[in-house]
């Protein structure tokens, strides 16, 4: 048996708590992984809560993403003793996820721990931080470049923020951060950031166009915030879209794309192909600077994952959160 975060749904409505579980409950898969590190994500707040139906399995060990070490295997990619890294691919909302000490899971679904990184290191990362990735991948392939203007980031303090940040830093944009918290001024313009908003200037009704702010945008909060950030889009600019904090609502008009060729760009990670997912962590491992990693990262210790769930969905965990396992 193994230490494990169990939800469960029965007549005494949603529950949340430790349990040890057996490894004959662990579902189908030709990996089972020692699971080391996990990391809480806004949808693992969701899951822990309950507040949106995010587990579509019960009994469900939530946690969409881990780091851990291969102890058995039938897949050829992997052998017992590799490390390895999961994002997405339903884990911890379809299948058994990893706030729990052992995992069994499909082998094509896992990434080799990348080089340059620790265990704990890729889940201070984790799907947050490799969907910023894939969001600044999304607004290259693009084709912007740095010289068209700055970068808005939404929800700056949060995960996908945080590390989008010191991304678009990195790589040479003059970055916006809007964010609800001011007192983190410091530690945006430690990321990288160049100048702070308010969030309140995007988050209330706004007109089809606006004074053009610009170039380039990775938004996780959607709702009236993604549609005020459109509506002040430079000329054939673009958005990537990732999340949902605010709400999942996008009132917007067709006027900036149709009056400005301003793009929409759509970032999903859970079913990311390998290759994007390849892309995204190399991109991760070559530009995201250990020193700003490590001031974007809050460690807990297991027991205390459960604490962080309505945390993260109240807007209160800066940066991102690395969960010891094992
Ligand atoms: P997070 O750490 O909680 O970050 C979200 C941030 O949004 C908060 O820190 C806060 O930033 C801002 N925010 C929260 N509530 C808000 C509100 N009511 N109005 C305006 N801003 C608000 O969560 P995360 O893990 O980074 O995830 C962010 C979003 O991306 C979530 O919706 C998540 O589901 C989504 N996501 C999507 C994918 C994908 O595959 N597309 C992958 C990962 C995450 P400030 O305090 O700085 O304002």
């Amino acid at each position: 048996t193994f230490k494990a975060v169990v939800v469960d749904k029965g007549d005494q409505g949603y529950s949340c708590g430790f349990r040890s579980f057996d490894d004959a409950e662990l579902m189908e898969g030709d990996v089972t992984v020692r699971v080391t590190h996990s990391t809480v994500n806004y949808k693992d707040g969701l899951a822990l809560t309950g507040k949106a139906p995010v587990v579509r399995r019960f009994p469900m060990i939530p946690g969409i993403d881990f780091a851990g070490v291969v102890e058995a295997s039938s897949h050829p990619d992997y052998k017992p003793g590799d490390p390895v890294v999961l994002n997405g691919w339903g884990v911890g909302e379809t299948h058994l996820g990893g706030y729990a000490e052992r995992a069994r899971v499909k082998g094509d679904w896992l990434i080799p721990l990348p080089k340059g990184l620790s265990a704990a290191q890729a889940m201070a990362i984790g799907t947050a931080g490799y969907t910023a990735a894939l969001a600044v991948i999304a607004l290259e392939r693009h084709g912007l470049t740095p010289e068209r203007g700055p970068a808005v980031v939404t929800g700056a303090a949060g995960g996908v923020g945080s590390v989008a940040i010191a991304l678009l830093a990195k790589r040479g944009w003059r970055v916006i951060a809007s964010t609800g918290r001011p007192h983190e001024a410091d530690y945006l313009r430690g990321l990288g950031a160049d100048e702070i908003i308010d969030r309140a200037e995007l988050t209330g009704p706004g007109k089809p166009l606006a004074k053009e702010r610009w170039a380039a945008g990775v938004d996780s909060v959607g709702s009236t915030t993604l549609a005020n950030v459109l509506s002040m889009t430079r000329y054939n600019g673009a958005i990537a879209a990732c999340g949902l904090a605010q709400g999942m609502d996008l009132p917007t008009s067709v006027a900036p794309f149709i009056l400005r060729g301003v793009a929409l760009l759509g970032v999903d990670s859970v079913m990311a192909s390998k290759e994007r997912r390849f892309e995204a962590w190399a991109l991760l491992e070559r530009d995201l600077e250990p020193s700003r990693l490590a001031a974007i990262t809050t460690t807990i210790p297991f027991d205390e994952v459960i604490g962080m769930g309505a945390k993260i969905l109240a807007g209160e965990v800066r940066g991102r959160v690395v969960v010891e396992i094992g």
